[in-house]
């Protein structure tokens, strides 16, 4: 398919002197103009670095403007961004840049040793964003070429502009390619779940190597004509401050931002008043901290995407919001949806079941994975998303877990999830996460793992009485250990597995000291 998709070219046209980026470190700004002529100057100079179309560009930084300026370039010049995650050490990165392939590496002077390093270990050519880093700055090498436009700006939509890896919440991450019809599916999805328009200002802070950092939703508000304040990373402080200012009119974070901000101390005197969206997606969320929003008069809409769904598929309207807590809403207008049940029958009407999707906004697969391409995905083209969903009457749709996350006890599914909301209602308890365990008895049973609130004290034989009064008795966890922190990914996700295997080695140290 080929559409008319140099994104930059054609929003600079529309809005040429409109402000598209505020740098919030130095306060600098770029007009949709002068982001589409770097990115045409740029692309020339990668076309010259690279040689070849296709090529992978890895690229290792902190949130900044530039960042969105060398994602159009590599539209322009058919080349394949490769974000990296900086909490990764080199032996970690290694095998990422082996497997996209990249010989180029681009890095700031937050990631400046780790980049020498790979490089070195990778035998990578590196560039940076800024001058002084011991090697070729990017600004420099396109001062050296034209910003005229390239091409007719015919690009094939269809085609990996780059790749993003999944948050490995459940194993490895999955290098999820990218393309410019996912990014235009993603815009339209968000863009008429929350009324986009292009006077809203947002602000960028989400690393840039999880596609929330990319498209939740600063890219559609970018085609749309909006305004990003970019963050180098997230800080709680500028941020409430940004909304305070009224200089945020739309929001998105993941649940772990949304605590962050709500335990600020700053909370309850920051005005809300200019921020008219609030979109929250990644993880579950919980009907507490949706009601401590609410309460503040803030209304937080659940949604649920993927890295494999660009992400946006669902996102809740703020008019049901407080009605259909624990929902993420209603399925957006580019994707379609499916229940699968067990024995691979559609569920219609209300209903519970795999979730499938299918739409623009789906990844054509893994890069260079056709084994893991060809699993995630049915015969007649439906992405299997490895979720549990469930619909209601009225159409709403609601994430009852991952599959993988569904264990059984006694021969009963338990859904964790449903088993962690029960927890968090106890008045003791900020965050609770259940993972299914071997029992020689049960086959498997639930071990919880909890964080209290600050000050709080709690009795563990008590809580088994109060669970016991709350949930089914198969549901009730085993064994609780409270902890001081979770085990996350970049995204703010818990690491499951983790939890489970430091679980699993503690009982078997047990064993052997019996
Ligand atoms: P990996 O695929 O590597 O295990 P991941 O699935 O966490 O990691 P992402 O693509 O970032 O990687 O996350 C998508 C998943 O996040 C969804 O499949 C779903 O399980 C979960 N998710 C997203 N939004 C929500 C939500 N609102 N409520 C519950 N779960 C959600
Ligand atoms: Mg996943």
């Amino acid at each position: 398919m080929e559409w008319l998709t140099d994104m930059a070219a054609r929003r600079a046209d529309l809005t040429p002197t409109r402000t598209a980026f505020i740098d919030h470190e130095s306060g600098a700004t770029l007009t949709f103009r002068q982001v589409n002529d770097r990115a045409n100057a740029l692309a020339r100079a990668l076309e010259a670095q690279t040689g070849e179309t296709g090529a992978r560009v890895a690229v290792l930084c902190h949130n900044r403007p530039d960042f969105f300026v060398l994602l159009f370039a590599a539209q322009k010049a058919g080349l394949v961004l490769v974000p990296l995650n900086w909490r990764q050490p080199p032996a970690e990165l290694a095998p990422i840049i082996a497997e996209s392939g990249a010989r180029v590496l681009i890095s700031d002077r937050q990631t400046a040793e780790t980049a020498k390093a790979l490089a070195q270990r990778c035998d990578l050519q590196r560039l940076s964003f800024e001058p002084g880093e011991g090697c070729d700055c990017l600004d420099d090498l396109a001062a050296a070429h034209s910003s005229a436009p390239l091409g007719d700006g015919r690009i094939p939509a269809d085609r990996p502009w780059y790749l993003l890896f999944t948050s490995g919440t459940t194993g490895l991450p999955k290098a999820v390619i990218q393309t410019a019809s996912m990014a235009w599916a993603n815009a339209v999805n968000y863009v008429q779940a929350t009324d986009l328009v292009s006077s809203d200002r947002a602000v960028n802070y989400l690393p840039l190597f999880h596609t929330a950092g990319i498209n939740l939703f600063t890219l559609p508000l970018f085609l749309f004509g909006g305004t990003s304040t970019v963050l180098r990373k997230f800080d709680e402080d500028a941020v409430l401050d940004l909304i305070d200012r009224g200089d945020v009119s739309a929001f998105f974070a993941v649940p772990a931002i949304y605590q962050a901000l709500a335990l600020n101390g700053r909370f309850a005197s920051t005005d809300f008043s200019h921020v008219r969206s609030l979109g929250c997606g990644g993880a579950p969320i919980s009907a507490n901290l949706l009601e401590t929003y609410l309460r503040r008069g803030v209304t937080v809409c659940n949604g649920m995407g993927m890295t494999e769904t660009g992400p946006t598929v669902f996102l809740m309207d703020p008019a049901n919001a407080a009605r259909k807590i624990g929902s993420v809403g209603k399925a957006q207008i580019l994707s379609e949806i499916r229940l699968m049940d067990a024995e691979e029958r559609v569920v219609e009407g209300a209903g519970e079941g795999e979730l499938q999707i299918r739409g623009a906004n789906v990844t054509p697969g893994y890069f260079g994975n056709e084994i893991a391409t060809h699993a995630a995905f049915t015969n007649d083209g439906w992405l299997k998303t490895g979720d549990v969903g469930r619909r209601d009457e009225d159409g709403y749709w609601y994430i009852v877990d991952r599959l993988k996350d569904m264990y059984i006890s006694g021969g009963e599914n338990v859904y964790p999830a449903e088993v962690e909301r029960v927890l968090v209602s106890h008045e003791a308890i900020q965050e609770a996460v259940v993972t299914g365990v071997p029992d020689m008895r049960w086959g498997e049973v639930g071990a919880a793992f909890l964080i209290l609130r600050q000050g709080a004290e709690l009795d563990l034989a008590s809580l088994d009485r109060w669970c016991r009064d709350r949930l089914a008795a198969y549901k009730v966890p085993k064994s609780f250990r409270i902890l001081e922190e979770m085990p996350r990914t970049a995204a703010g996700k818990v690491q499951k597995h983790v939890l489970r295997s430091t679980f699993l080695q503690s009982q078997t140290r047990q064993d052997i000291d019996q």
